[in-house]
């Protein structure tokens, strides 16, 4: 393997090397799963094979916590290093480099120490945008069943729930969002074009109907609505008191939540610190944007989506999801992506992460859903956050049979877990 995500990498790294292992980026950098990265040999890797890249130079800056520039590193303890690197973090180094060399220069024919530190740092901000911010007490609170928004330093139980915690969205985000709904233009287009060859996308004429229809109308409606960027958005805590149907898709996601669940259960619900910026809080602010969009939508042909529950029987446990919508009675799950590949054709990587997304997230979430509904397919509307462009795509719960695999294996692993969560859920 030369080229993988680096979710892959961390698989590759627990099956070759050792289990208990963690990638590390830049400081303080929240590291996305999704992300490319092709592989370097060093000299305890040995000579690489075909069209594989060797590296001769440190691979850590501080040994164990900062990589080198440009570089990831998959760690593990008592096991050699898995360094990690793309085209777009080599250029961030070498710019960096770049930079630092010049203001080295600087430094040295003028300016007091005091000054130029002061421009470092500066400089510094704006090589690294933060990713994440701390919240000011109180927290922002919206209750989960009537929708009351309130204040308050912890969360407090409303009709007999407890609520979402929301964060405001940005100025820089807010700032993004008027920019793109100055720009956008909801573009339909047929899914063929990023659909073939895809796990469980149907070829049905009647589904590929349905799908344009519903394709064509949300594109009236979208442009003819009027738009405004949203204020506050959902933060996510992984938190749960029930499995869900996002729980089973993936073992590293399922293997946190079951050893976890049952301490969460019993202790009090906490709220969440921090808010992500940049690109993470954009596609949180999307979903909200699209959520408040879809609820007024005046049109007898769209629906909210409705509450989904289905028993996996190889883990014992019933789990729920809702999906966003539903077009003429066929449920319909939104994702939206930075872009669409063929957008970018220059950047390869959009090209392995997508069908990464797809097969590991998007068709998983469809057959999951599917499996608490009578409908033999659902719709996929997948909407690029650059542009605007969307596609309906129709897809079977074909991903099952992979998934029903794991669950044999993870109900062995996690008898006992199970076992816990399975008991306080029967005590209730
Ligand atoms: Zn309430």
């Amino acid at each position: 393997m030369i080229e993988a995500t680096l979710n892959e990498w961390k698989k590759w790294y627990a099956e070759n090397r050792t289990e208990e292992c963690r990638a590390i980026g830049k400081k303080r950098e929240e590291l996305d799963d999704d992300e490319v990265f092709i592989r370097l040999w060093n000299t305890q890797d040995g000579i690489p094979p075909e069209g594989g890249e060797s590296f001769n130079a440190k691979a850590w800056k501080k040994p164990g916590s900062t990589p080198a520039p440009g570089l990831v590193i998959v760690t593990g303890k008592g096991e050699p290093p898995l360094i990690l690197t793309n085209q777009k973090r080599r250029e961030e180094a070498a710019e960096e480099t770049e930079k630092w060399q010049k203001q080295k220069s600087k430094k040295a024919s003028k300016a007091k120490e005091s000054d130029s530190d002061q421009k470092k740092a500066d400089e510094k901000a704006k090589k690294e945008p933060p990713t994440s911010r701390y919240l000011k007490k109180p927290y922002q609170w919206r209750c989960r069943d009537c929708g009351e928004e309130f204040d308050a330093t912890k969360p407090k139980v409303h009709c007999k729930r407890n609520p979402r915690q929301r964060a405001e969205v940005s100025r820089d985000s807010t700032k993004w969002f008027n920019q793109f709904l100055e720009d956008v233009e909801w573009t339909y287009m047929p899914h063929r074009e990023i659909s073939t060859g895809l796990i469980g996308v149907i070829d049905d004429e009647e589904a590929d109907a349905l799908a344009k229809e519903a394709g064509e109308s949300l594109e009236k409606i979208l442009n003819g609505e009027e738009m405004t960027a949203p204020k506050y958005f959902d933060l996510y805590n992984e938190r749960t008191r029930y499995l869900r149907v996002s729980d089973l898709k993936e073992h590293s996601k399922f293997k946190r939540v079951i050893n976890r669940i049952v301490g969460w259960r019993k202790a009090k619900q906490k709220p969440v610190g921090k808010a992500p910026l940049g690109v993470i809080e954009i596609g949180h602010a999307f979903d909200e944007f699209l959520e408040e969009t879809f609820e007024n939508i005046q049109s007898d042909d769209w629906a909210k989506g409705e509450r989904v529950r289905f028993d996996c029987e190889e883990l014992g446990v019933s789990v729920g999801g809702t999906p966003d919508l539903n077009f003429k009675g066929v449920p319909v799950e939104t994702k939206t992506l930075r872009v669409f590949p063929h957008e970018v054709p220059e950047d390869k990587n959009q090209k392995s992460i997508f069908k990464y997304k797809w097969k590991k997230n998007y068709s998983k979430q469809a057959a999951l859903y599917l499996q608490g509904v009578d409908n033999e397919f659902m719709l996929l509307l997948l909407i690029s956050r650059e542009s605007g462009a969307f596609t309906v795509v129709p897809v079977n719960d074909e991903a099952m049979a992979g998934m029903e695999e794991n669950w044999v294996v993870w109900a062995e692993k996690y008898e006992k877990q199970l076992d816990a969560y399975k008991k306080l859920i029967d005590e209730e």
